[in-house]
């Protein structure tokens, strides 16, 4: 790929979604690499980050933010973090472009159908947010619209244009989120076309995604970075697994097909409600899922004497909780795979494993997020005798 010649995004100075756009991607690469090796290195060797052959276009899910003002009339694109001032962004280069067009549809046909968007200084209006999930594998299409009420006046006839106009569209939900805030989604829903869920496939099994449930943004990448948790893992048919954390039970359902048996715990009530039906659509049947706080589950094993052989946690942002790793201590599993989309929260909680007897053996950092700052990694701790 020609580096010096790549596209140019029109938004790099106000949008500041990617940080390091100002670098070509081998230099994002370097930069990333040793940004791990800072942090990571004195605990144990670091293998060469995984790239990706083409960095463009690779998220599946695109949520963009509908605004109102009596100057500029409808908006749509990102709030800018430091100002959060909305900035309109209508073409990303690194967003799924069926996502983008669809959602210009949207934004194209709102006056025809009398739908208003969302003016955060008055709390009036009807459309704040609309975000777009696609299954890669499978190009179903899921349309959340996110409102600021219940009633919807035109909800039909414009659902019937929207579809003729993309009809790659498989499932529209209507998400109510009445609060103030930044929070996207609110607690309601109904789905107003489809089933409610999209489904994907990813690494030979088939996952279906709620619209609050996590997914993994990057199915190129998520491929890679689940492939070099497994090697990590180095199951052998027998072992009783732990996959903590596990959102819909990608990691979980993908190692149980050499473990004798995964347990899966998760916080979010429609992701367990994903990964239970995904056990079942995929005929596996030596995985288990609670819905539950990580700390709390792990600690009740603990206190039970109950014994695990690996457990992988892929914890948010911000990492593991001290109960959460006191408990793995007490349970002394003798492999740990832990996967972190946070280099300094992962950092820490290596560090408290490792004073807890553990060993970091290797780690493998996954550009998930190209052209951002962000960088997941993948670490294997063994037990020490
Ligand atoms: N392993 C999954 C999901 C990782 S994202 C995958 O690869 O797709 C992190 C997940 O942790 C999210 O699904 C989030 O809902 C869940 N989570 C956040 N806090 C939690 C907690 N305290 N206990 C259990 N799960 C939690």
């Amino acid at each position: 790929m020609e580096q010096r010649h790549r596209p140019e995004c029109r938004y790099a100075e106000t949008c500041g979604g990617c940080q390091l756009q100002n670098l070509t991607y081998p230099e994002q690469l370097a930069f990333k690499q040793r940004k791990m090796e800072a942090l990571l290195g004195k605990f144990g060797p670091v293998a060469p980050i995984i790239g990706m052959k083409n960095p463009w276009h690779y998220r599946n899910k695109v949520q963009t933010a509908f605004g109102f003002s009596p100057e500029r009339g409808i908006l749509s694109g990102i709030y800018q973090a430091s100002s959060h001032r909305l900035v309109p962004v209508s073409h990303c280069l690194i967003e799924d472009e069926t996502a983008g067009e669809i959602i210009r549809t949207i934004r194209e046909l709102m006056p025809e159908f009398k739908i208003t968007a969302y003016d955060e200084r008055t709390g009036t209006g009807f459309l704040r947010h609309v975000l777009v999930k696609r299954g890669f594998a499978t190009g179903e299409v899921m349309v959340v619209l996110v409102a600021a009420e219940t009633i919807f006046r035109l909800q039909k006839p414009f659902l019937k244009k929207l579809l003729e106009l993309r009809p790659e569209i498989t499932t529209v939900v209507l998400n109510i989120n009445d609060k103030f805030g930044p929070v996207v989604l609110g607690d309601q829903e109904k789905v107003i076309y489809g089933k409610g869920y999209i489904e994907d496939t990813l690494c030979g099994l088939t996952f279906r995604i709620s619209a609050k449930s996590f997914y993994q943004i990057n199915p190129v990448q998520a491929e890679n970075l689940y492939a070099a948790a497994m090697r990590y893992a180095a199951l052998t048919g027998k072992e009783r697994v732990l996959d903590a954390y596990c959102g819909i039970g990608t990691i979980g359902m993908i190692a149980s097909r050499q473990a004798g048996e995964v347990l899966g715990v998760e916080l979010n009530r429609d992701a367990v409600r994903d990964a239970i039906a995904n056990a079942k659509r995929n005929g596996i049947q030596n995985c288990w899922f609670t819905q539950g706080d990580a700390g709390d589950f792990l600690y009740g094993m603990a206190k039970e004497h109950e014994s695990l052989d690996v457990v992988f946690l892929d914890p948010p942002r911000d990492g593991s909780d001290r109960k959460f790793l006191s408990s793995l201590l007490a349970v002394r599993p003798k492999r740990i795979v832990y996967i972190s989309c946070g280099p300094e929260s992962l950092a820490r909680d290596l560090q408290t494993l490792t004073e807890g007897g553990y060993t970091v053996e290797k780690a493998q950092p996954v550009d998930m997020f190209p052209h951002t700052v962000h960088v997941e990694t993948v670490v294997l701790l063994s037990r020490k005798r």
